[in-house]
């Protein structure tokens, strides 16, 4: 039984991408890199492997390509960070589509039968061709990236650039709007690329399109006990009780993701009551505020879920939603519910 449990709600899935999809009226390919950002692949890929709205998956390297051929799934598989010697021989046998951004991925692919799809840096300043303009019977797609896409100017400019180069290209792929990217209905792209979107984590504050929460994190109460006023709390004492005080230890601690960043400033939920975190995040343990509660030991807490999403926490702990979902560790069990 595990102590900690990371719920996938495969019907707010199912309702983002359709809304997704609505709003842009192009086909999507699912950003699923890194092991769909620690969300699970497998159980996101079998929800999204049913859709006719999503036409393909995108990965960030050969490997995590092949992971996915391997457990079953049959869509086109995009590796974004393309191709590199010794890699050649998976993309055939695997059929993975790799994006080209570099002369030494189609040295790579040189005489092989592979159909790709090409990137240019429009601004992003990481993968991509700049002044080359690649042409290769071969190619299915061509695509760029937004580097700010909550900087409308910029945008606006990256989606100016983009249209100068597409104009050279017909029957392929078009691509370049990620999840806050969608705001700027580009009228010339065919897909649009999402990840953070599909799970109901809000891109950008004013977001147009209407997510479920679709991602539910929590984890058990392992001790409940009071402390009596001016007792200690965690390693190096950074937060001593004030009164006599009620306390819990919830199991679930940094090496399951809960960055120690959020000592002391955090919040965790029993059932709707906003509960403290008390002193230093541990590795296995938080300890936290069970004042005017009726918690028990055995109880479950809510980290992630109806009350506060990743990027709540990742405000508070002043970093972004991707990191510290990416930081759910193999420890917390992984369910996808309907
Ligand atoms: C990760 C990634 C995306 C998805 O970004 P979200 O903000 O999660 O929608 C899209 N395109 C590229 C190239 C990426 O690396």
């Amino acid at each position: 039984m595990a102590r900690a449990v990371l719920e996938i709600s495969a019907d707010a899935i199912r309702h983002n991408i359709k809304a997704l999809k609505d709003f842009s009226g192009k086909k999507i390919i699912a950003v699923v890199k890194a092991d769909a950002y620690g969300m699970s692949a497998f159980h996101v890929c079998s929800v999204l492997e049913h859709m006719d709205e999503v036409s393909s998956y995108a990965v960030a390297c050969v490997e995590e390509g092949v992971e996915l051929r391997k457990a079953g799934f049959k869509k086109d598989i995009l590796v974004l960070g393309g191709v590199l010697r010794g890699e050649e021989r998976a993309l055939t046998e695997y059929r993975l589509t790799p994006v080209v951004s570099h002369k030494e991925h189609l040295k790579v692919i040189e005489g092989l039968h592979v159909g790709f799809h090409v990137k240019y840096d429009t601004g992003m300043g990481r993968l991509g061709f700049l002044e080359e303009v690649i042409r290769d019977s071969r190619i299915k797609g061509v695509l760029t990236h937004l580097s700010s896409p909550l900087d409308r100017d910029f945008s606006l400019r990256q989606i100016e650039e983009f249209k100068k180069i597409v104009k050279d290209y017909s029957s392929v792929d078009i691509h370049m709007e990620s999840s806050a990217g969608v705001i700027y209905r580009v009228p010339f792209t065919t897909h649009i690329r999402i990840g953070l979107a599909m799970y109901g984590e809000k891109p950008a504050p004013d977001y147009p399109v209407a997510l479920k929460r679709a991602l539910r994190l929590k984890a058990r109460i392992i001790s409940v006990k009071y402390l009596p006023s001016g007792h200690p709390v965690s390693y190096s004492r950074t937060y001593t009780t004030d009164k006599k005080k009620k306390v819990g230890v919830v199991a679930f601690g940094y090496a399951d993701g809960l960055t120690k960043a959020l000592s002391n400033i955090g919040y965790l939920y029993w059932k709707d009551k906003p509960i403290k975190i008390l002193g230093n995040i541990t590795m296995d343990m938080t300890v936290v505020d069970l004042d005017n509660t009726s918690a028990q030991v055995g109880d479950w807490v809510e980290i992630v879920g109806e009350h506060q999403s990743f990027g709540d926490l990742a405000k508070l702990a002043g970093t972004i939603p991707y990191e510290i979902m990416c930081n759910v560790s193999s420890r917390v069990k992984r369910l996808l519910v309907p």
